[in-house]
């Protein structure tokens, strides 16, 4: 800027310089032109009457003044000239001041020299004998004036530099200092020359656009955010190459880091694995993808998309462990209903076939219809079961009421009294009325299951015993206990499992489904009940229900 601004006035200020001169000298050499003709005139007129008067001798005295003289025939051969030797020169004829002479009585001409530096003057006329007189004299040229003048205008424009430096410099400063301390955050509010206003207010109205900008973009930003931080699912936003843009602390949790500190990492970094970078790959190329991914005992469906156009793309992480295990205890319990279904229906077919077609001999009639009849009551034992565990599956809320526990057991007692005596078992129940909220239906089937099992799988002999404890919380502990054959310890983490059974040929003897303690599982889960087991192969088995005070019992969703 200082530099530009210098040169501008120093420029401007020798083109001054220089036209000044020019114009100088061009008045002063019009001034010499003129009084140079005026005197040839005089010079001509004098030296004619002198010719006239005493012929052409007075030449040499003439010429002495310093004028070049040159007398000529009338065809233009040099008679006399007073520098040159008149025989060395050739005729003059073809002079442009020569000719006009021969052919109007006078002619005039300049012409330059050979250097430029000067220019010669000539003016000739016709002296009445027709000999051709001429006067010639010498005068600088506007070129040789100009070089003449070129020192001195060496020296003026080192005299402008200089003042145009210091007034460059004076300038620059003038213009440039308000400049260098403009307040940009206050464009308004800068006190300088007017033409700088109209850019302040520009710088103004942007600043002001740019802090609107801003503003939403972090309403915005703050917007996401807060659905980031409370989404329960992870929000990995990466972009070109999967480097991390953003992190939600869900996808922090999961992948084990710190969501903030990861921002800028690659995705690789937190989670190695060839399939994790196809997916990112494909997002680059604009494919969405899906993998699943195990870490710290869950199972988590990892589903990108594209976002942006310069391949970034979205991670969203979804915990699918419930999912995945409802799916595949879904798929292990359809195997084994179809499994259970189709041997008591196979024996049903079986037997019906041999009567329909009258293969079965008369005696045996009776007992394959007992058969027949055996399985379908075991088959209508299995779908009862079936139906109360889905129901139980559904979580839908069944109708809760105030229930007496006590009276409720002492109910199943007396309706399984007839099969426990048929199979030599004694029951009984100790404990006191105690009311409890819950489902009657689902805790009449939880005691029936537990005292029926305790009936099945015991000794003729045996004894069952339902016992109930009131709990200093308000709640209450059923437990039914028997002494018959007990659990193996190896099978007692698995029998609340659906279709468990320890022992399936004697089961199916005794007509059991499998089912029953999961159904008191989930019944247990309904009625936020403990449910624990005790028992010791060939001494029995006791199988306890704790169950809330009021306060801690919630409907469940
Ligand atoms: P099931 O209809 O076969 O009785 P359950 O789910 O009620 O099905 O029981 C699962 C398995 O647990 C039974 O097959 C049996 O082997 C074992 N079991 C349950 N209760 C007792 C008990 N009181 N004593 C011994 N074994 C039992």
């Amino acid at each position: 800027m200082r530099g530009r601004i210098f040169r501008s006035i120093t420029l401007v200020s020798l083109l001054g310089v220089l036209l000044a001169c020019l114009a100088v000298v061009g008045v002063l050499l019009g001034q010499f032109y003129g009084d140079l003709r005026r005197d040839l005139h005089r010079e001509m007129r004098a030296l004619t009457a002198a010719i006239a008067a005493e012929g052409e001798g007075v030449l040499p005295a003439f010429a002495a003044a310093g004028w070049r003289i040159t007398l000529m025939d009338s065809t233009g051969a040099v008679l006399y000239d007073s520098r040159r030797d008149a025989a060395q020169l050739a005729g003059h004829a073809d002079r442009p001041e020569v000719a006009s002479a021969m052919a109007t009585g006078q002619g005039e001409a300049r012409r330059m020299s050979a250097t430029l530096a000067t220019q010669t003057f000539y003016y000739a006329q016709r002296l009445p004998d027709g000999r051709i007189l001429r006067l010639a004299g010498d005068m600088q040229s506007v070129y040789g004036a100009v070089w003449q003048c070129v020192p001195y205008l060496g020296l003026v424009a080192a005299a402008v530099a200089l003042i145009a430096g210091l007034a460059a410099g004076q300038e620059t400063r003038r213009i440039v200092a308000p400049l260098e301390h403009l307040d940009l955050e206050h464009p308004l509010h800068n006190a300088v020359y007017p033409e700088l206003s109209g850019l302040l207010r520009r710088i103004d109205h942007q600043n002001n656009q740019l802090k609107e900008r801003h503003a939403a973009l972090q309403q915005a930003q703050r917007e996401l955010s807060a659905v980031m931080d409370s989404m329960q699912e992870g929000l990995i936003l990466f972009g070109p190459g999967g480097y991390v843009l953003s992190m939600n602390p869900a996808a922090g949790r999961i992948l084990e880091v710190d969501a903030q500190a990861a921002v800028g990492e690659h995705i690789l970094s937190f989670y190695r694995s060839p399939e994790l970078m196809a997916l990112i790959e494909g997002c680059t190329d604009g494919r969405p993808g899906e993998m699943t991914l195990s870490r710290g005992g869950r199972v988590y469906r990892l589903t990108a998309s594209p976002a942006g156009e310069r391949g970034g793309g979205v991670l969203l992480l979804l915990d699918v462990t419930e999912r995945q295990e409802a799916e595949s205890l879904r798929q292990e319990f359809s195997a084994n209903v179809s499994h259970e279904l189709k041997t008591p229906l196979t024996a049903i077919s079986g037997y019906a076939e041999l009567i329909a077609k009258g293969m079965a001999k008369a005696e045996d009639i009776p007992r394959f219809a007992a058969t027949i009849h055996a399985e379908a009551a075991r088959l209508i034992a299995l779908v009862g079961d079936i139906i109360r565990l889905s129901r139980l599956d559904e979580n839908a809320p069944l109708p809760r009421e105030s229930v007496d526990l006590h009276s409720l057991c002492a109910g199943v007692l007396t309706r399984l009294k007839e099969k426990a005596e048929a199979a030599g078992i004694n029951l009984s129940l100790t404990g006191q009325p105690i009311i409890i909220e819950g489902a009657p239906h689902i805790l009449e089937e939880m005691v029936r299951n537990l005292v029926e099992n305790a009936v099945q799988y015991n000794r003729p002999g045996g004894e069952v015993q339902v016992n109930l404890t009131p709990q200093p919380d308000g709640g209450v502990q059923l437990s039914v206990e028997d002494n018959g054959i007990g659990i193996p310890v190896e099978h007692q983490s698995r029998i609340f499992e659906r279709f468990y059974r320890v022992d399936k040929s004697h089961t199916r003897a005794t007509g059991g489904t499998g089912l029953g303690l999961s159904i008191v599982k989930h019944g247990a889960a309904y009625h936020h009940a403990a449910l624990a087991l005790e028992s010791a192969e060939g001494r029995g088995t006791k199988v306890t229900l704790t169950f809330p005070g009021r306060t801690n019992t919630k409907t469940p969703a």
